[in-house]
């Protein structure tokens, strides 16, 4: 059997895999339990796959701690699993007088969360890098190391990594109701398919992060969900860009974004929307016009173009836009929750932070020795939904992967 485990996760989208990849690599014996069949389902299958710099978060917050911290060791962790990536950079478009007059602001803030390297440039800057977009701007920002990656591939390989190193994964196994013993300071965790044992247990639940909360008795935020969709474009159209084009920013996020991917389709979102249904809710058309359309108004090349797929995502946001990384010792619990549009860009800074709170709160030295060094992975992606990574095989969720595989949408062309 396997015994009493330092620490349980719950939840298998990026972030349960950002948590289980370093406390594995860190000597910890590790559990990850996911409900669904298959790891990075829900909220991680539905992203743009961008590495954010944390521009245009607030300077001081958990968010932007957390995606600072990342951000070097992500390219670390890319380069040493030998996995894709692309620094392309983003350019942020004023396409009005009123716009304009907030990109002081923009880049001030910028600087103040510690990015010193945002800077406006001229018109005929932008037109040089970007000969594609329309000629309508009145002004830009440059953000050099905003960076594109495989969202889905990133996200498995670093469970991938962890299983490698010893820690186990279950998938098709819901976490039910949490019991915790006073006497010997374990916690229970009923399942789908049995009881586990762990010192401490850290809610990655995501979209259900607030269910999964109260099964420990907790309640101290609300799952709002917010949905995007997208409109995706052939490869045949990765010329057209050569950076990410961001809209200015607004208090509801970072606006929708014109970026190419890793394996260079175009897309055009998110949006940001109500919704009810956490469960990748569909696309509705009169939304996926708006936003080709808007990909034409910028970029003269998308014109008249068919688009090959659309995709949704649910952001697991909550009532406030930061974090919620909160530890109870008394519990054995710590809950990373509402990680909404930057989970990705801050996995493995929230990793990191959930470690430290499990050493310097709850007293948990990892019961094995650390294992930090990275390997290359052998991928090879297997048409139309799986991929073998070594000799493991997981079904690929996320459309940005699945859309470097689909062959047949290139032919339709
Ligand atoms: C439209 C959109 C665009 C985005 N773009 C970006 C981007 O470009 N860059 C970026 O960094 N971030 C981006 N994000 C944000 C990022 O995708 C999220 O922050 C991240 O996916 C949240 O991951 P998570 O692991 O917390 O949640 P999830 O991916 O939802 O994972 C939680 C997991 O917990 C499991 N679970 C829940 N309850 C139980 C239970 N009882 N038992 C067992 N398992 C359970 C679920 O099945 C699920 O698999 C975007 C998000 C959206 C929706």
């Amino acid at each position: 059997m396997a015994g009493v485990f330092d620490v349980i996760i719950v939840g298998g989208g990026v972030v349960g895999c950002a948590v289980i990849w370093d406390m594995t690599s860190h000597g910890y014996k590790c559990l990850l339990l996911e409900k669904n069949e298959n790891l990075v389902s829900e909220a991680s299958s539905g992203n743009s796959g961008m590495l954010h710099t944390g521009f245009d978060s607030s300077p001081n917050s958990l968010e932007i701690q957390c995606i600072q911290h990342s951000f070097p060791r992500m390219f670390d962790l890319l380069k040493g699993l030998g996995l894709p990536y692309e620094k392309n950079g983003a350019t942020m478009v004023a396409w009005t007088q009123e716009q304009v007059s907030r990109l002081p602001i923009i880049t001030e803030r910028s600087r103040a969360a510690g990015i010193s390297s945002t800077t406006e440039i001229s018109l005929s800057e932008l037109y040089r890098r970007e000969p594609g977009l329309s000629r309508h701007a009145q002004g830009a920002l440059w953000i050099p190391d905003e960076t594109v990656v495989d969202p889905w591939l990133t996200a498995i390989s670093m469970a991938h990594d962890a299983r490698r190193k010893g820690a186990m994964v279950k998938t098709d196994t819901m976490v039910q109701s949490i019991c915790r013993a006073d006497h010997n300071q374990q916690v229970h965790v009923m399942t789908s398919r049995g009881q586990f044992t762990g010192r401490v247990v850290i809610n990655c639940g995501g979209l259900y992060g607030d269910i999964v909360d109260k099964l420990a008795g907790l309640q101290h935020f609300s799952i709002v969900p917010k949905k995007g969709q997208y409109a995706v474009y052939p490869k045949t159209a990765k010329h057209l860009i050569n950076s990410s084009i961001l809209p200015i920013p607004t208090d509801r996020g970072k606006g929708e974004i014109i970026f190419k991917t890793v394996y260079g389709n175009v897309i055009v979102g998110p949006t940001f929307e109500e919704t009810v249904n956490k469960r990748r809710p569909g696309s509705d058309s009169n939304t996926i016009q708006r936003l080709i359309r808007y990909g034409e108004s910028r970029v003269n090349g998308l014109r008249g173009r068919p688009i090959v797929n659309t995709y949704t995502g649910v952001r697991p946001a909550t009532e406030i836009k930061d974090y919620h990384i909160d530890s109870y010792p008394e519990r054995g619990w710590i809950t990373v929750g509402g990680i909404r549009s930057t989970g990705l860009s801050g996995s493995i800074g929230i990793g990191d932070k959930v470690r430290k709170l499990v050493l310097g709160q709850h007293n948990v030295e990892p019961s094995r020795a650390k294992m930090v060094e990275l390997k290359k992975m052998a991928v090879k992606f297997l048409p139309p939904s799986h991929a073998m990574v070594d000799d493991v095989i997981y079904t690929v969720t996320h459309p940005i992967t699945l859309c470097r595989m689909d062959l047949s949408m290139e032919s339709r062309l």
